[in-house]
């Protein structure tokens, strides 16, 4: 029996014993290819040597310090790293242990820092809807993941969420994406109204939606004028890049592909790369500065947040990014992997749509071709691949309610960087194989 309090009640995944490359082993010594980097985090690989020896060296010479009373090389560095990566004229990090923590700690400086200057009214944080910012209470009641917010929606503040910018499932027939894009962003004009802009601190948007409708990136001139609305009302600005953020669509920002410079950045996942668990909050100076001249103290803060260990094996897993030039290659295993998934499922009736940038993919599957209606969400669809394709040696990253939260199913793949042209038609071939063996079985108990 488990001690662990594992996600499911009911069961005990397989116990991982080696993590190697693309490849996690379990411990009856089956191999697995890791094609969703576990949630979008593996971003050089498991296992670097590199990584391994830079953690070594700081425990040994510097494990713990409070972050209150001390600053460290590896967080100096890294903020510095960050800082040039991202550009858009960021100057300032802020280090905690997750994304989610990095989405508090963003909404409660957006909040503050409006306090900060003269504008204690304004502590609304709009968001949109089919959007995913964390699992944490404040970051939970912002995200529009109906699955997991339900539980717990008596115990979170009321919503203001705005359209989401998801043109395959929410342009009228006919209209372009740039009109799209203009109706999509004027919905936040006309909430910030509604709220009274002197209510309203941020809003809070992925550049490119992850978990919860899968690889949807905005149409072109969305952000823009996103950009212009919140300069009108005084409302900041903040991109969760937690997932997009850190090269996995290409930039170090994802927002630099939008020609936009948000006020604040979240990042995780690819920033820690899976090695030791770190988020990150980067702001411009304005924002800072407002801190500065004001009460001089942002209240907020965790134990373990800029821990010298975590910074230095972050800082290890960026050096590798430049070193091995892994940037440079997510354009091109990003372009090789959109080839390979069209090639094998662009003609499948089940597949609706197949959408990304980067390395972060995704498949959306349809019941019925002509109308792109989705499965009955009872059928389990995205889960029953994700499972079929595990057996067949596979990770993927399967989403449901991708539509509105609880209608439609995604397949979400984000591989490391360094992942090869063979393993990535490996991918699209059992991923086609499992996705055409459920849905087989489906159309075989449904009729
Ligand atoms: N924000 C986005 C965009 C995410 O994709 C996630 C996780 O998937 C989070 C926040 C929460 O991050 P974490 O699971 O590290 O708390």
């Amino acid at each position: 029996m488990s001690n662990v309090f594992h996600r499911s009640a009911l069961t005990t995944p397989p116990m991982a014993t080696r993590a190697l490359g693309q490849q996690i082993t379990d411990v009856a010594g089956r191999s697995y290819l890791d094609a969703s980097g576990g949630a979008a985090v593996s971003c050089i690989g498991h296992g670097d040597p590199r990584v391994v020896a830079a953690v070594s060296k700081q425990i040994a010479q510097l494990d713990y310090a409070h972050n209150g009373a001390f600053t460290s090389q590896p967080a100096e560095e890294l903020a510095t790293h960050i800082c040039n990566a991202a550009g858009l004229g960021m100057t300032r990090v802020y280090f905690v242990g997750s994304g989610s923590e990095a989405v508090e700690a963003a909404i409660k400086m957006a909040r503050q820092c409006q306090i900060e200057r003269g504008q204690a009214g304004r502590h609304i944080v709009i968001s949109r809807r089919q959007s995913y910012h964390g699992n944490t209470l404040g970051a939970l009641a912002r995200s529009g993941s109906e699955t997991r917010r339900a539980p717990y929606a008596p115990m979170l503040p009321d919503r203001t969420q705005v359209m989401p910018c998801f043109y395959y499932r929410y342009a009228e027939p006919g209209e372009t994406p740039e009109a799209f894009g203009r109706r999509a962003a004027d919905t936040l004009e006309a909430e910030i109204l509604r709220l009274g802009p002197e209510n309203v601190a941020a809003f809070l948007v992925e550049t490119v939606v992850g978990a919860t409708s899968g690889a949807v990136t905005p149409v072109p001139g969305y952000f823009t004028r996103i950009r212009e609305i919140c300069d009108r009302y005084g409302v900041l600005l903040i991109c969760d890049e937690v997932m997009c953020g850190v090269h996995r669509t290409g930039p170090f920002l994802a927002c630099a592909a939008e020609g936009i410079a948000p006020d604040i950045v979240t990042l995780a996942k690819g920033l820690g790369g899976g090695y030791l668990p770190i988020g990150a909050v980067v702001c411009r100076p304005e924002v800072h500065d407002s801190f500065a001249q004001g009460s001089g103290t942002f209240t907020h803060g965790h134990t373990y947040m800029a821990h010298p260990v975590v910074c230095a094996a972050a800082l290890a897993v960026q050096q590798v990014i430049v070193e091995d030039g892994l940037a440079a290659r997510v354009v091109e295993q990003g372009a090789a992997l959109e080839a390979a998934l069209r090639g094998r499922l662009g003609q499948y009736p089940h597949v609706g749509d197949i959408r990304g940038r980067g390395l972060l993919w995704a498949v959306e599957l349809v019941a019925d071709p002509e109308t792109s209606a989705p499965f009955d969400p009872k059928l389990g669809i995205s889960a029953r691949i994700g499972a079929e394709a595990k057996a067949r040696g596979l990770l993927v990253y399967p989403g449901s309610g991708t539509i509105d939260g609880w209608q439609g199913d995604h397949v979400l793949l984000a591989p490391a960087y360094s992942i090869g042209t063979e393993d990535l038609e490996k991918i699209a071939d059992v991923l086609a194989t499992s996705i055409e063996v459920v849905t087989r079985r489906t159309a075989d108990v449904v009729s």
